[in-house]
């Protein structure tokens, strides 16, 4: 990306104050910052704009497979480290279903089944893969639309044939699907398939070398809507190749190489490692074999953590968390949306044995004392909080304030209208807490 600097070389530097800011270099530090965008200064001249426009896109192209709000952006990044900024695009996994599979509607439910509610955030397969193993153009087509009707997601059409792409892309382009794969031996057939039903082309290589030819070949032919197989022999090669690809698209601006990388792996543990190590280092896309209920979790809680904005923190969603089944006696707690605190305070609540209704209240993903000094974690927000939820109606039983803001406690009373007692200032004394209040 352009630095503040570069940017204000091709402003106007007239200072005149249109754009909101106050000089034309206070401009260019919000467009390095992306704050603003250049459209906000009127007077930026055309060729200036097309060159602001070509130096500030990323890197790596951003190739969208799917339509809707079902679509799956890939690529769009600018960072070689999330630390920087942050990673943009988490890779999507998609499972296969053969056209020879006996039950697709069973397999199609299988995919769907693998969907996990995370606190409020939903972990779940992205894609399926529906693939040429029959190596009849007919069957296979009728496989894509039986796919279609039952799954809404976006979908690959996996076949090295042309002519079994050509006849699934042309009943399915509405749903924009990505082609995979384009290979040295198909390629001219591949990309005008592509081009015709204007839908993403993921290329197939055998090394970094052929995936930097047909990247350019792609590119020859005016469409370069393309996600890259590098050809990776294992866990290695993945972690080399895909390396050295995104370093050469991002400190180099190697164009070839500035596209979304996808692998195409099996199933069981050597899969799963693939999909971890394609996570971590810059993949876009996995295309499973197969992939377990207990494999997915733990590789979907991977991608949420290296796709979580570093400089935000990471928060639940406001609401009440029943834990232990609580009934209309039961206490209620509350404390901050920040995810740490929420994860501790629930884990201290379920040693206790004890059912209670736990408040979590939106401060932003702030902690109790800094939502507190911040103005976020008063009797007025709580009390909103309540009265959202319905909490008060659920349950008659003790409402327990955190006893870092004791200060609040009588405030709180007044606000919600029942008394409040304090509970502990640390999480892990919340058990001992807990079980003296309900056994008094
Ligand atoms: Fe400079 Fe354009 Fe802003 Fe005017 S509107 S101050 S010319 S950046």
């Amino acid at each position: 990306m352009p630095t503040a600097i570069e940017y204000f070389k091709l402003l106007p530097k007239t200072n005149c104050k249109d754009c909101g800011q106050p000089t034309c270099l206070a401009f260019a530090m919000q467009l390095a910052n992306q704050k603003a965008k250049i459209e906000d200064c009127p007077h930026v001249d055309s060729g200036a704009k097309d060159s602001i426009a070509e130096a500030s896109a990323p890197p790596v192209k951003t190739i969208t497979v799917g339509t809707g709000n079902t679509k799956i952006p890939m690529g769009g990044e600018t960072v070689l480290y999330r630390h920087e900024r942050r990673f943009i695009n988490p890779i999507a996994y998609a499972l296969t279903v053969s056209d020879e599979c006996d039950d697709i509607a069973k397999r199609v439910d299988y995919v769907k089944s693998l969907q996990f509610d995370r606190i409020g955030m939903i972990f779940k397969a992205d894609m399926v893969s529906v693939r040429n193993d029959s190596k009849d153009p007919a069957k296979f087509k009728t496989a894509v639309e039986e796919v279609m009707k039952l799954w809404n997601g976006p979908f690959v059409l996996e076949s090295d044939d042309p002519a079994a792409i050509k006849e699934a892309a042309a009943v399915s382009k509405a749903r924009v699907p990505l082609i995979y794969g384009a290979s040295a031996d198909n390629f001219d057939a591949m990309i005008a398939i592509a081009k015709e039903n204007k839908v993403p082309l993921g290329i197939k290589a055998t090394s970094l070398e052929e995936a930097v030819a047909l990247s350019e070949k792609a590119k020859a032919t005016g469409y370069d809507e393309i996600i890259l197989d590098l050809g990776a022999k294992g866990i290695k090669d993945i972690l080399e190749q895909q390396t050295i690809a995104r370093r050469a698209a991002i400190k180099k601006k190697f164009k070839p190489l500035g596209y979304p990388m996808m692998n195409r792996t099996g199933s069981g543990e050597y899969a799963v490692m693939t999909a971890v190590i394609s996570t971590l280092k810059y993949g876009s896309l996995v295309i499973f074999d197969d992939l377990k209920n207990y494999e997915a979790l733990p590789l979907f809680t991977l991608r949420q953590n290296i796709y979580t904005d570093p400089q935000v923190p990471i928060q639940v969603k406001q609401g009440i968390y029943p834990i232990g089944n609580p009934d209309e006696h039961s206490p209620i707690m509350f404390t901050t949306n920040f995810s740490l605190t929420y994860f501790t305070v629930r884990a201290d609540i379920e040693k206790s044995k004890v059912p209670v209704w736990l408040q979590i209240v939106n401060t932003d993903g702030l902690s109790v004392l800094t939502a507190f000094a911040a103005g976020k974690f008063d009797a007025d927000h709580i009390k909103a909080a309540f009265d959202e939820s319905g909490i008060l109606e659920k349950s008659d039983g003790v409402v327990i304030i955190p006893g870092l803001v004791t200060r609040i406690s009588g405030k709180l009373e007044e606000a919600i209208g029942r008394k409040v007692i304090v509970g502990t200032t640390e999480s892990k004394n919340i058990p001992k807490h807990l079980k003296q209040i309900t056994s008094a």
